[in-house]
């Protein structure tokens, strides 16, 4: 077993961990504490594909359901080569505390296929697509589990998914049935502002966190860990606003420049050649070197548990923002907390495009199509209130962010339990 999947293995132990914390600091009573431990559906497909040497494959698919509470299941669709179950219990339970942190009426989700999507054709990733979403059936649904991009997917798959899932429904539904995904593309449904909603959400809460220490960004350093959908859109963003992008990482290695790196410059270098490396106005750089850059923000935008006891050791920043789910291990939180470095989680942080989802799932059920405006007036709105209650509740309880997060989410969804009673 490779490292980073023996590192996955362990990743819904470690998100129960942070989560039971929150149920211990609430006093939350058992049974609700096992209703919240476990997720409530579990679906696994096999299911082969024609490749274009002609032969057959099997692929294994995931889809977690964790919670539906408060609404329909919601979340991402991965396409990576180490997803696991594990890994997919985690980030499904991450979704229910993003849906009821914001009070959105979504419950949480997350699926996958094991596979690595750069090793196949664009035919042999929409056959795939198709076949998987034929796989999950009625397991998915627009009122009942709704997908979404994730690592190794995009507004492209998500189209597939929705067409594949259109045709299975009679005519007369059809157009009623496009809400089944989101982070489709504007012209099959999809939302102003839904790609770049998770990175611009990093963005609201670093303004959010600069303006509460009285800190300039426009003398900011940061650095970002993966260049992809979010950390593209964080690192755009926050160089406008007149912070310094001074290294980044992805899969294939890390560059730095303490002059600064033009994110748009360094985008059309990854559109030619895969990947950051190689980029000409900039130096190639260790991962250990990258994790000491003089920086004031990290962004760690890539996968989980990138940042151990030795990052958290090493680190030279005030604040961490998570734009990957889980990627800090509890033991080196604990460390960054000692060395007063604040972490802004992941439930909190990356949460701008479950919100911009539920925007695009709105519009769709009610055939509106909203301006870009809107939808920026709504999430900005939206993320400043959240964070700002976050953190009165964090600062009253004298507790930490993260802890914050969850109790928040937990009081509205055991709420909901007291509510309506378990049946029958
Ligand atoms: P993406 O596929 O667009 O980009 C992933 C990036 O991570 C790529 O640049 C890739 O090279 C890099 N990467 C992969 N393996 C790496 C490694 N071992 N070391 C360093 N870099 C590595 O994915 P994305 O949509 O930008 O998602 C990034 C993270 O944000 C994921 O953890 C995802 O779960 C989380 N997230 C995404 C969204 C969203 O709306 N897309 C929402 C919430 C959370």
């Amino acid at each position: 077993m490779s490292t980073r999947e023996s590192r996955t293995q362990n990743l819904f132990r470690i998100a129960l961990s942070e989560i039971e914390h929150a149920f211990d600091v609430h006093s939350l009573e058992p049974g609700m504490r096992s209703i919240l431990s476990y997720p409530k559906n579990e679906i696994i497909v096999n299911f082969p594909v024609q490749l274009d040497n002609g032969k057959l494959k099997i692929f294994k698919g995931y889809r977690i359901q964790h919670n539906n509470v408060l609404g329909p299941f919601k979340g991402g669709i991965r396409y990576h080569e180490k997803t696991s179950l594990n890994e997919m219990r985690a980030l499904s339970a991450w979704m229910t505390y993003k849906s009821a942190l914001h009070d959105i009426p979504f419950g949480g989700a997350k699926g996958g296929i094991r596979l690595n999507p750069q090793k196949y054709s664009l035919d042999e990733l929409q056959r795939i697509t198709r076949r998987f979403t034929h796989a999950l059936g009625n397991n998915i649904g627009p009122e009942w589990d709704i997908p979404a991009p994730d690592i190794g997917t995009n507004a492209q798959v998500m189209v597939w998914m929705m067409d594949t899932y259109m045709n299975l429904t009679g005519h007369a539904e059809k157009n009623s049935v496009r809400r089944i995904v989101t982070g489709k593309s504007i012209s099959s449904g999809g939302s102003h502002g839904r790609r770049s909603a998770t990175g611009r959400g990093l963005v609201l809460c670093i303004q959010e966190w600069a303006m509460d220490n009285n800190i300039d960004l426009s003398e900011c350093r940061f650095i970002v860990q993966g260049f992809g959908n979010v950390a593209f859109h964080c690192a755009n963003m926050l160089t406008k606003q007149g912070a310094s992008l001074v290294a980044v990482g992805d899969y294939k290695g890390y560059i730095a420049n303490p002059k600064g790196i033009d994110p748009h410059q360094l985008l059309e270098h990854v559109k030619e050649t895969n990947s950051i490396v190689d980029y000409s106005a900039s130096k190639s750089i260790s991962r250990e070197e990258f994790f000491e850059t003089n920086c004031e923000i990290c962004v760690p935008a890539a996968l989980e548990l990138e940042i151990g006891v030795q990052e958290a050791s090493v680190l030279k920043c005030n604040l961490i923002v998570e734009g990957a789910n889980g990627p800090t291990y509890p033991e080196a939180a604990q460390i960054l907390q000692k060395r007063g470095i604040e972490i802004i989680p992941d439930v909190l942080a990356n949460s701008g495009g479950i919100i911009v989802s539920y925007y695009e799932w709105l519009q769709n059920k009610r055939s509106e199509r909203w301006d870009l405006e809107e939808v920026l007036r709504k999430l900005e709105r939206q993320m400043q209130q959240t964070y700002r209650q976050v953190i009165a509740y964090s600062r009253e309880h004298d507790i930490s962010m993260r802890t914050s997060i969850y109790i928040i989410g937990i009081q509205r969804l055991a709420t909901a339990y007291k509510d309506r009673g378990i049946f029958p």
